[in-house]
């Protein structure tokens, strides 16, 4: 087949080169055109793991195309794939905005039947207002179909290539096959419906991965006060089959570009159709907790006073990871970047690394966070050091070198992913959430 993809982002660009890989012949559009000709020599624009590789063979082989041009792709296509960003408004509403102009950039250049396929994640209700864009420049017959995407960053290729699930909305025979014919190659599900569901699977999916962190973090809290370790707990918890232990991790909070923006959205949703998702709003509470409670252990373990202005001044704190989470650069909503802020404001140095998301960072951070070229700069003359983002890296540090580089030897674990009674007995104070 061939098919455009639009936008080149974290979906988009995924989409393109595993659907190029598959052999279909394949045009992704950007409107930043920086993107496209960083794309069109070869080059990825953020890090994720086998990408370049896979851009670059399908590049060479003409089966993957970047361009700027709507003309030059969209009347060449028998489906097209809407994957550009829906971010969150103040009101915490999707802004659609982006969606709506790739729609009417679309339609005005198709030139027979295509199907316009939205992978972006939208409110569930925009079907008419979608249908009546298009309608407004289309010369020629078009349909539409939800197929909301359920790739992980840092796993993004091997999710595309192994989804657990396609989801197809769409209402026509004729959609319905098309869709199934282009995922034929791929393993998963298939789940056929309207456009309504296929919305709300999305949605529902993520506040349902919302939930589950938050519920770890609210035990994690408990355990705290009783004396309990989270660890086991959550391990006694996940054994049932019927609940399972993935998703049930305590740390510092879920963050990245998609939950966060999406449960809020779930529930401006929610509330147009007239229903008070307060459920929803208590998740989002505890996460959004998490981040003054992991700052509150920094203050305590080094003796610092709460509300108390600068009172972490004069101390010098290493930061291990800053990427939202392991094996992806991204940093959007990134608890790291909340972290440091408020370290900052409160009189802490900050001496930080990252695998890859170092280049980022300093666009978004303040010039005085010192980067780091690995996690024994990072810590050396520092009175703690936090773990952030569990990067296999960081599991294989040498605990022995790091506590000779270090001022005081206090570890504030923020994922639990270290052994804290291998670290006590080499000399360390370790803090894990809820343990
Ligand atoms: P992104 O911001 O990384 O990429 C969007 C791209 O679209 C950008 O490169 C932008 O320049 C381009 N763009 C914007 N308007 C355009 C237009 N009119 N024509 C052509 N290109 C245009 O976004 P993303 O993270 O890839 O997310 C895309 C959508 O997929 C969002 O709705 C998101 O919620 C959803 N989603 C994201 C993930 C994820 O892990 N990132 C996973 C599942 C679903």
């Amino acid at each position: 087949m061939t098919i455009t993809v639009i936008g080149a982002g974290y979906v988009g660009l995924v989409t393109a080169v595993v659907f190029s890989e598959l052999g279909n012949r394949v045009f992704c559009i950007d409107v930043n055109k920086e993107r496209v000709s960083l794309l069109q020599g070869g080059k990825a624009p953020f890090y994720e793991p086998r990408l370049e590789e896979l851009l670059q063979t399908n590049i060479s082989k003409k089966k993957l195309v970047f361009t700027d041009s709507y003309e030059a792709s969209v009347p060449k296509s028998q489906i097209v794939l809407v994957c550009v960003g829906t971010p969150p408004k103040d009101n915490g509403e999707a802004d659609l905005s982006y969606l709506f102009s790739a729609v009417e950039e679309t339609a005005k250049h198709l030139k027979a039947y295509t199907l316009i396929a939205i992978k972006s994640t939208i409110p569930v209700g925009f079907e008419d207002d979608l249908e009546n864009r298009a309608k407004k420049f289309a010369k020629s017959k078009f349909e539409f179909a939800s197929c909301p995407e359920f790739l992980r960053e840092g796993s993004a290729i091997e999710d595309s290539f192994h989804p657990d699930r396609i989801v197809i909305g769409a209402s026509s025979e004729k959609a319905q096959k098309t869709l199934l014919e282009l995922h034929a190659p791929l393993s998963g599900e298939r789940i056929i419906c309207d456009s309504r569901s296929a919305q709300l699977i999305k949605y529902a999916a993520n506040a349902m991965l919302a939930v589950k962190i938050s519920f770890a973090n609210a035990i994690a809290d408990i355990c705290e006060r009783t004396g309990a370790d989270v660890e086991k707990v959550l391990s006694g918890v996940g054994a049932d089959k019927r609940i399972g232990r993935q998703f049930l991790y305590p740390g510092v909070g879920y963050g990245g570009s998609c939950l966060p923006k999406d449960v809020q959205a779930f529930i401006a949703t929610a509330r147009q159709f007239d229903y008070n998702f307060d459920f929803l709003r208590a998740v989002q509470e505890i996460n959004e907790g998490q981040v003054k409670k992991f700052v509150n252990k920094i203050r305590t373990a080094l003796s610092a006073r709460e509300q108390e202005g600068k009172d972490l001044s004069g101390k010098k704190i290493a930061v291990l990871g800053l990427s939202f989470k392991p094996n992806t650069d991204d940093l959007r909503d990134a608890p790291s970047i909340k972290i440091i802020t408020k370290l900052l404001e409160i009189g802490a140095q900050i001496q930080a690394y990252d695998p890859k998301a170092m280049k980022n960072a300093q666009r978004i951070l303040p010039q005085k966070v010192k980067f780091c070229n690995d996690p024994y700069e990072a810590a050396k003359d520092v009175q703690a050091i936090l773990l952030i983002t569990e990067w296999d890296e960081f599991k294989e540090i040498d605990f022995e070198k790091l506590k000779k580089v270090v001022s005081s030897p206090i570890l504030i674990d923020g994922r639990n992913i270290f052994d804290k009674v291998k670290l006590k007995k080499l000399g360390f104070t370790y803090i894990g959430v809820g343990r």
